[in-house]
């Protein structure tokens, strides 16, 4: 994809502060960081949506933000990083992986109801609606 920066990046045309590179992904920092270390995951080829990533590819994304995540746990003295996929910002498949300070590092409003301090628990759905959802997606799986 010629317009693509992520394609870009992967081809070396543009710069970014590498972690780790092979034939199928690059893994480099995030040029605006949530944490020191946040780092994005990226396969080489233009896929916009990780859901339709090949399976080798996206395990092999997975393998890579594991080593990464083990890594920062021992440089930033961590006890949880997490790894996650938006689709936000770029139109190509990148996954975050970012060593958690705070609770709140990556978040929904749903769980900043009661502020920074504390982690709400959003309410539940009655039983029969839970079933509902669940049925409509195993359904469709
Ligand atoms: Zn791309």
């Amino acid at each position: 994809m010629e317009n693509c920066l992520f394609c870009k990046i992967a081809a070396g045309t543009l710069p970014a502060h590498k972690i780790y590179e092979d034939e199928h992904i690059l893994a480099f920092l995030d040029l605006h960081p949530i944490r020191e270390g946040h780092t994005l995951v990226i396969p080489k080829a233009h896929h916009v949506w990780f859901e339709d990533l090949p399976e080798p590819l996206a395990t092999r994304i997975t393998s890579c933000a594991q080593k990464i995540a083990r890594a920062m746990k021992t440089l930033y003295q961590v006890e949880r990083v997490s790894l996650f996929y938006t689709g936000i910002h770029v139109p190509h498949a990148h996954a975050h992986v970012v060593p958690m300070h705070h609770v709140h590092d990556v978040t929904s409003a749903a769980y900043l109801q009661e502020g920074l301090d504390h982690f709400a628990t959003p309410p539940q759905l009655a039983p029969d609606q839970m079933g509902e959802i669940a049925k409509s997606l195993r359904t469709r799986l």
